[in-house]
């Protein structure tokens, strides 16, 4: 027999795997355990190494339903998962199929930016609101659409990629093979290349971030720029700046093509402090119609969530 009210929560993360036991309806965990995968481990270690934690978490229980974000492209039917971009092994998993016929119990999937698109609409900035954006900005940019309390993940389960909008044709190259988008100007490691290239070229400028950075240019991360900014260095500011106005210049594009009532942006570059959120504000509001009352507001659920967004993607699954 399931037990009736009983979600486990599943988020397979590329470095790490994160499982999470919660009563629906209730705000905080039962129980929480998350495992640091090793080096060069592919799908079938992780798909195995999950369901040991999922089974000693739940201890003999059986879930009332199950909610999974992956870290990589999913199906719009939300079954199969297509790929991961990190790991090898995951080519066409038909991940919900092994994981209801393993513990017994109904599931849900969506890529973790729709999750946690999903998870900021239910718990975190973004209730109360019938249309929202999620945009999540650290190591790249990804986002997802809630509508009226559901993801929308478009034809191919690819809605919400906002990190591969463009800003600048001649901009820099990024990972999906063009130049210029969002993600290639705007993520951490992107503006840190840049702020690594005007500090060679500008000799005696940033004079803080290289303090930072213990006099190695190489050591200069996307943080290191945010902490130099805040503290006033004039080059830092400016590298950090532009990546938040490319960021905006995204928001606002998509503001004008969707007019969402609000904008959620979580991710650890959104912790770069007031000027960051000013600029990019700024040019989200420039590159948008006026009319539109939309609201950017920082995430309120940090690095969970996506475990959060497969807690309501299973309550989903319970009526
Ligand atoms: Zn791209």
């Amino acid at each position: 027999m399931p037990d009736n009210n009983l979600i486990l929560a599943l988020d397979y993360g590329g470095t790490k795997l994160t499982a999470a036991t919660v009563r629906a309806g209730e705000r905080r965990w039962l129980a929480l355990e998350r495992s640091v995968s090793p080096p060069q481990h592919d799908g079938a270690y992780e798909r195995a190494a999950m369901l040991a934690l999922a089974r000693r978490l739940l201890g003999g229980a059986r879930p009332a339903a199950i909610g999974i974000s992956f870290g990589g492209p999913v199906d719009s039917t939300g079954r199969l998962v297509f790929l991961s971009h990190h790991i090898p092994g995951w080519e066409n998993v038909a991940l919900c199929d092994q994981l209801e016929a393993e513990l017994g119990a109904p599931a849900a999937m969506a890529n973790d930016a729709n999750v946690g698109a999903l998870g900021e609409y239910a718990f975190g900035a973004g209730t109360g609101c019938a249309s929202l954006l999620y945009v999540t900005v650290s190591t790249g940019v990804g986002g997802g659409w809630v509508f009226d309390g559901k993801i929308f993940a478009g034809a191919d389960g690819m809605a919400g990629e906002i990190g591969h909008t463009l800003v600048d044709p001649h901009g820099p190259l990024c990972v999906c093979g063009r130049h210029g988008c969002v993600e290639a100007m705007a993520c951490g490691p992107a503006f840190a290349a840049v702020a690594q290239v005007r500090l060679r070229a500008e000799p005696g400028a940033g004079v803080l971030l290289r303090e930072l950075a213990g006099g190695d240019i190489a050591r200069v991360t996307g943080e290191l720029v945010a902490r130099a900014a805040q503290a006033g260095d004039p080059l830092a500011t400016d590298v950090l700046l532009a990546a938040a106005r490319a960021l905006g210049f995204g928001i606002g594009s998509a503001i004008s093509l969707v007019n969402p009532e609000r904008v959620v942006v979580g991710g650890g570059v959104s912790k770069s402090g007031p000027a960051w959120w000013a600029a990019l504000r700024e040019a989200a509001r420039a590159n948008s119609l006026p009319q539109m009352r939309v609201e950017i507001v920082p995430a309120g659920l940090s690095d969970d969530a996506p475990l959060w967004g497969a807690v309501a993607l299973a309550q989903g699954k319970l009526k």
